[in-house]
């Protein structure tokens, strides 16, 4: 339509065609450059404005001193024949309550039991809220700074070779860490820690890892113990943890401990700017990858491009402030 009525009109008057196409093309880049006060179309619009990303909320830090130590010695040498190795180290004297083929829907009924009636602060409260729906239990008393590695296995009795396909109705291994002594469960916040360890076997060869970690505390809340991805450490390639779900066969990339040493200099450095130290975690991709002058430019995380809902600083500026003064 718009054609035909192009070429009629360049028939008819060739000079005429060429002014109104002029006039067009004006009229068009002044609407898209804005110069007529038209708010610019929002296709066009760099969608990482620092105006924009007011309303990403800051989460406040709380620092909480965690007793319990627990994590797998040798995840490639485990299985449910050969038994799992698991390093201990707690502060206190503790105990470990082991639970094999755990019904997964009494472990988070538990959780629930803890928060609105029977907080888990002993094994006993565990086994109660259980109610005997695992294979085989056994205890072991920890002390305090041990840092030693406990090998558990599954008794043969009962010739129990693979927990059977996915979706499953039990956890291979359930380790429960509670405080031995009354004092010690007065002076810690944190009162118990319940961890949900994958071990491979026959017919789900994934390797063993902790698919939750649990910490309980003396006021009946329990926290998911999520680990961060740093940027240093992480393929761009490779997809960030899944959503939390209670799905015990959840897959997620290997997360890197937060507090490990940085294996080289640098190693920490933001990811847009290369050049100041990390100190923002984005939410809820839990990337670690942004320094303080950088993560006001942006609205989705550069590693994944997640929007991002939330944010929190590894270190305060206060804390920041503090050591560049001393
Ligand atoms: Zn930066
Ligand atoms: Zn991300």
């Amino acid at each position: 339509m718009a054609a035909m009525f192009l070429a009629t009109l360049y028939e008819y008057s060739p000079l005429f065609y060429i002014a109104v196409v002029f006039v067009c093309f004006v009229v068009t880049s002044g609407l898209v450059l804005g110069w007529f006060g038209v708010d610019v179309p929002i296709i066009l619009r760099n969608s990482e404005e620092p105006d924009s990303i007011s309303s990403i909320s800051t989460k406040p830090m709380m620092q909480v001193k965690n007793p319990f130590g627990l994590e797998i010695a040798d995840p490639g040498a485990a299985s449910l024949s050969g038994g799992v190795a698991l390093r201990l180290d707690c502060l206190e004297d503790c105990r470990l309550s082991v639970f094999w083929g755990c019904r997964v829907q009494r472990v988070h009924e538990a959780l629930q039991k803890h928060v609105y009636c029977a907080p888990i602060r002993t094994p006993t409260a565990m086994e109660e809220a259980l109610s005997g729906e695992y294979l085989h239990r056994e205890q072991h008393p920890i002390p305090r700074q041990s840092g030693g590695v406990l090998c558990l296995h599954l008794p043969q009795d009962h010739s129990v070779q693979d927990f059977g396909p996915v979706p499953r109705s039990r956890y291979p291994l359930v380790a429960l860490l509670t405080l031995c002594r009354e004092e010690d469960r007065e002076l810690h916040l944190i009162s118990s820690m319940l961890t949900v360890i994958h071990i491979p076997d026959r017919s789900y060869r994934l390797p063993c890892r902790i698919v939750h970690q649990y910490l309980l505390t003396a006021h009946g809340h329990f926290y998911d113990l999520k680990q961060l991805f740093m940027s240093a450490n992480s393929s761009p390639d490779a997809p960030p943890a899944d959503p939390p779900s209670s799905d015990v066969e959840r897959v997620v990339e290997e997360p890197v401990d937060l507090w490990e040493e940085p294996q080289e200099d640098g190693a920490k450095d933001c990811v847009v700017c290369q050049n100041d130290a990390v100190n923002w975690v984005l939410l809820p991709c839990r990337h670690a990858c942004l320094c303080d002058g950088c993560l006001r430019h942006f609205q989705h995380c550069p590693m994944c491009r997640q929007f991002v809902q939330e944010t929190f600083p590894l270190q305060s500026p206060e804390g920041a402030h503090r050591i560049s003064a001393d």
